[in-house]
């Protein structure tokens, strides 16, 4: 509760606190109009959002854990003083029943203190299915609001009326926003920076939310990380095969780290060395069956970098639905290019600094991760095998120079700017 809330309760004078309620997976723009719209209209002091548990209504589908929907919750609202997030519900374990939210709320309520549950009308049409009427009617008021140019239904109030709810109505043409229309765009991979605050946009892309994670086809999926990983198993030796482990852990982290897809990250990491079991001529082979045209100074010189480049385009036919960025990364593993994603850098680097890579400065680099920026950890680490490539007289790909060149600029301008 607000302090100046709580003042005014203490004075004895009337307080009304709106709750919102919700599963709010995602809370969107239609929920925080509904809630501002809600706070002018019935002269609220504040508003809480209440993130439920595991709703009665809601058991057909997989809900996002109530912290993840929580922590959306706190972002989205994070910078309006009046509107707080309660975590009670999504506390509680077993189903959510909103009588037994308000008769907690209830217990340490100040008499001058009342509840308006603020909830849209498709929620209100099923208020008296919810269990527990007594409790609902007699522990809070409620306010009926509609999304966009839906009429509220005057049936539904009715009735709601005359089994003895108070209820009002908040006029407003709320966005017309849902969950469901969010987490569809999301799975096929439509924007929605308009229909969410940026925050939850991010927590959304950072946990890979509504991504179907639970269908093994799904090339983020958790079973199909598995399934490559044993593919992998078979087809490189024991040490190469816990290199890719290490690389698809460190991936991760740094992903997590750098706000890169962890998942995507991950995945790249296990990836990157699929094709690092062939020998010389094996990798020129694979890379003609491939129908690959490779630059001829590459093919016969730097057979050792060809798997990077063989990896992404195998995968790609076997697992078309693999994320194009996910098999750039596997392609910029060895050689790096320029103006490279953060996903590129991440796995970049974790194969540079997986644990079971030892030498002199690794350590030193391991250090940095997380204290200077993703691209000067990367720039740092491709100084460092650029260096040793040239002090044992090994021959560099001729992208190199290019690729030097250009962090260097990059390097020069930002000392510039600062
Ligand atoms: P889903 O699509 O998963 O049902 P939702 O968008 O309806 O999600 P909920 O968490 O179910 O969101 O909604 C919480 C409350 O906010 C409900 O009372 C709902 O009616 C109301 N609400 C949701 N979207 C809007 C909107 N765009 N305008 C006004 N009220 C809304
Ligand atoms: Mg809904």
């Amino acid at each position: 509760m607000l302090e100046s809330t709580r003042d005014k309760a203490m004075a004895g004078e009337k307080v009304r606190i709106g709750i919102m309620g919700g599963t709010f997976d995602p809370i969107h723009y239609g929920h925080l109009a509904a809630a501002h719209a809600a706070m002018e209209q019935l002269d609220l002091d504040e508003i809480m959002f209440l993130p439920a548990g595991t709703p009665a209504f809601k058991r057909d589908r997989e809900i996002t854990d109530g912290e993840t929907r929580f922590e959306m919750c706190c972002a989205a609202v994070d910078n309006v003083p009046e509107f707080s997030v309660n975590v009670m519900e999504v506390m509680r374990p077993g189903v959510t029943y909103t009588a037994d939210t308000l008769r907690q709320l209830s217990r340490s309520k100040h008499p001058s203190l009342e509840y308006v549950f603020i909830m849209g009308a498709d929620s209100a049409s099923t208020l008296l299915r919810w269990n527990d009427q007594e409790a609902l009617r007699t522990m809070a008021s409620y306010a009926v609001v509609t999304r966009s140019t839906q009429q509220i239904p005057t049936e539904t109030l009715k009735e709601l009326r005359a089994a003895g709810f108070k209820v009002e109505t908040i006029e407003t043409q709320t966005p017309l926003i849902s969950s469901t229309e969010i987490r569809r765009r999301v799975m096929v991979g439509e924007d929605i920076s308009r229909l969410v605050p940026p925050e939850v946009e991010r927590i959304i892309v950072a946990r890979s939310l509504y991504l179907g994670l639970d269908d093994p086809e799904n090339p983020l999926s958790d079973a199909f990380f598995e399934a490559r990983k044993a593919d992998l198993k078979e087809r490189v030796n024991e040490h190469r095969y816990q290199h890719s482990l290490g690389v698809a852990d460190t991936a991760a982290r740094l992903a997590e780290i750098y706000g890169a897809n962890v998942r995507k990250a991950r995945l790249a990491g296990i990836l990157h060395d699929w094709d690092k079991g062939y020998d010389d001529k094996g990798i020129r082979q694979r890379a003609d069956e491939l129908g690959m045209t490779v630059d001829p100074q590459v093919y016969y010189a730097l057979p050792r970098v060809l798997h990077a480049h063989t990896a992404p385009v195998a995968i790609k036919r076997l697992f078309p639905q693999v994320p194009e960025d996910v098999l750039t990364a596997m392609d910029r593993h060895t050689v790096a290019a320029e103006n490279m994603l953060d996903l590129d850098m991440v796995v970049y680097i974790a194969d540079a600094l997986e644990p079971g890579r030892s030498f002199e400065r690794a350590d030193a680099m391991r250090e940095k991760i997380g204290v200077v920026s993703l691209e000067e950890l990367f720039f740092d680490v491709y100084e460092y095998w650029i260096m040793h490539m040239m002090e044992r007289k090994m021959q560099l790909h001729p992208n190199t120079v290019g690729i030097w060149n250009y962090y260097v600029r990059r390097i020069r301008q930002r000392e510039k700017e600062n």
